[in-house]
């Protein structure tokens, strides 16, 4: 299945995180038959995660390829995106197959949960394979000291339909120390909801300063889907490398 998730935002331009105004998460599986699985579908995410009942995989089945990206930030209504340039060069290995990172955007609060815990926002780093199949890897971010691998691009956030803001941002340096992952098998969090993406969610969260954390806020209130049911899928433990 091949798809841009760029096309995807803007066909399903109609949907939001409001349920009063009729377009929420609630509603997302009566948008249109594309979105469906977003109603039906039983491995959809975010779930809540719990280290303690997480089976340890065998083998190093994840490495993590993250360096310096170049790219555009971008308001596209729903969050703030960086659109990657050189995708080739960043890039998840899971499984034996090369993942290249297309698009990191944020949402507030967390989706996921941790051992119950919600953060105050969540980073979701998207990578595809050739076949457009997609690897998300999930990064939680506490209030804490600010976050000085968002240089400048975060001092002021694109507004809505703003131009894009042309940066770069140091990946190896906002991700965690720890890379001790969760993973298991899940779907986008936004309208279409696609499944069969792998999700990879980091345990350790990053930081960022309440000014940070608030810049995101004034332009996004609540953009987080609520949890989704298990239906009985396995969780893994991995170290990435
Ligand atoms: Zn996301």
């Amino acid at each position: 299945m091949t798809f841009s998730l760029r096309a995807h935002a803007e066909e399903h331009a109609h949907w939001s995180y409001n349920d009063h105004a009729g377009t929420g998460p609630a509603h997302w599986g009566a948008l249109d038959r594309d979105s469906r699985l977003c109603k039906t579908g039983l491995q959809q995410s975010p779930i809540a995660l719990y280290t303690r009942s997480a089976k340890r995989l065998s083998d190093r089945e994840i490495a993590l390829h993250f360096g310096t990206a170049k790219g555009e930030l971008v308001n596209n209504g729903h969050t703030i995106q960086f659109n990657v340039a050189d995708a080739t060069t960043n890039a998840v290995a899971y499984k034996g197959v090369s993942y290249a990172l297309a698009q990191f955007h944020f949402h507030t609060p967390s989706e996921h949960r941790l051992d119950g815990k919600s953060f105050p926002m969540e980073m979701h780093l998207v990578n595809k394979d050739a076949s457009g199949k997609i690897t998300v890897v999930g990064v939680f971010i506490k209030q804490g000291r600010k976050n000085a691998a968002l240089p400048g691009l975060w001092d002021q956030l694109p507004a809505p339909n703003a131009a894009p803001k042309a940066g770069e941002v140091d990946l190896a340096a906002l991700l965690p120390a720890s890379h001790k992952a969760m993973v298991y098998a899940g779907s986008l969090t936004t309208p279409p909801c696609s499944e069969e993406v792998n999700w990879i969610v980091m345990e350790q969260p990053i930081e960022m300063s309440r000014q940070q954390i608030q810049a995101f806020q004034k332009l996004f209130r609540d953009n987080h889907r609520p949890l989704q049911k298990e239906h009985g899928r396995k969780v893994l433990e991995e170290s990435a490398m």
